[in-house]
């Protein structure tokens, strides 16, 4: 009898784990090619790692960014899940479904099984940032040639010798720049640029380290994020530039989560799960509306240019831009509508 309890018991314990901890990734599943036209040539993702909706709604310190959300782009939060950490906020962003389960076992920091992203849909894309999140979407380069990657250890001690968290972004920022030099000679790079359907992806971590160090609203946490600001508008310019002013670039910032008063993240505290995003340029729909009214849950951002969606909404959005096949096991029922097209009108703008 006792043996027959302990073995109900364990059945029980293992059935918790098959049906929880199992994989959500349905295999062998076609890529459906759109058949719209591609409001952008190029995407341009800005990841600020643990910025939350707060620092940047509440407060003016990202002044770049707010006035272009305000004026000719787009912004709004982005509702994430927990845990919020920095793996499943990427895949949530890039590939468009919540992290499996069954990575919490791995650690977070291997692919339990291979799934589809973004990246995976784009003619190129080039990524750069820190190790553990560029692995992320870019390790088996026998079927992701297409993807290009330079990062960095976090843990160098080239970025902790003095604190001095805006090095971490410098340092992206800098690598940026480096390959639009090199396309300038560089023949077979430059070709590349200029394809469509591509991607660039900076994932700019020193927000997060600064808000785990320093904490948030401290004088490092503000000139980080300053730095930021000022850097995404560097880049956006240089990108324009080696364009020159095509007006084919889509531009998005937004945060993988959001960071606690007291600088940490992980659970379903509001400042965790809130993060912010700023949609700009290429096709991005303007809003008709001449009436602007101050959010008032927000420090004078316009409510007009307002639209809160979930953090994997954002995948199916990125891919509409580029016109590119939605990642295959992204899980979002398209239901937004910020790109313009020639039949789009306004009653599809919709809050949610
Ligand atoms: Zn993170």
């Amino acid at each position: 009898m006792f043996l027959i309890g302990v073995f109900i018991h364990v059945v029980f314990l293992i059935s918790i784990f098959d049906i929880y901890f199992k994989s959500p990734i349905v295999k062998n599943i076609k890529p459906h090619t759109p058949n719209h036209d591609a409001l952008a040539d190029r995407l341009v993702l800005f990841v600020v790692d643990g910025l939350r909706a707060e620092s940047f709604l509440n407060h003016s310190t990202m002044s770049y960014l707010r006035s272009v959300g305000n004026s000719n782009g787009r912004w709004g939060i982005s509702h994430t899940r927990v845990p919020t950490e920095s793996r499943p906020g990427h895949v949530a962003i890039i590939a468009g479904f919540y992290e499996d389960p069954s990575a919490v076992v791995k650690g977070w920091k291997e692919n339990p099984v291979d799934f589809d992203s973004l990246f995976n849909q784009s003619s190129y894309t080039w990524c750069w940032g820190a190790y553990d999140i560029i692995d992320i979407f870019s390790k088996d380069q026998s079927i992701n040639s297409h993807i290009f990657h330079s990062k960095f250890d976090p843990y160098d001690q080239t970025f902790s010798s003095d604190k001095n968290t805006t090095l971490l972004d410098r340092w992206v920022f800098d690598k940026v720049q480096s390959l639009f030099e090199n396309a300038k000679v560089d023949e077979n790079l430059n070709k590349k640029l200029l394809d469509k359907k591509i991607i660039f992806f900076l994932h700019l971590l020193g927000t997060d380290t600064s808000g785990h160090t320093h904490k948030p609203k401290t004088k490092n946490f503000i000139t980080t994020l300053q730095h930021v600001d000022e850097g995404i508008k560097n880049i956006e310019q240089l990108i324009r530039d080696f364009y020159n002013n095509d007006g084919k670039t889509t531009f998005l910032m937004t945060s993988d989560h959001g960071m606690t008063d007291w600088g940490s993240h992980g659970t379903g505290d509001d400042h965790e799960t809130k993060t912010p995003y700023v949609l700009w340029g290429a096709g991005v729909k303007q809003v008709e509306s001449d009436e602007k009214h101050f959010d008032v849950e927000t420090n004078s951002m316009i409510l007009e240019h307002r639209y809160d969606l979930n953090q994997a909404d954002l995948t199916p959005l990125m891919a509409s831009f580029l016109s590119i096949p939605v990642p295959v096991n992204s899980i979002v029922i398209i239901s937004l509508y910020l790109g313009s097209t020639k039949a789009g009108s306004s009653r599809h703008f919709k809050r949610k």
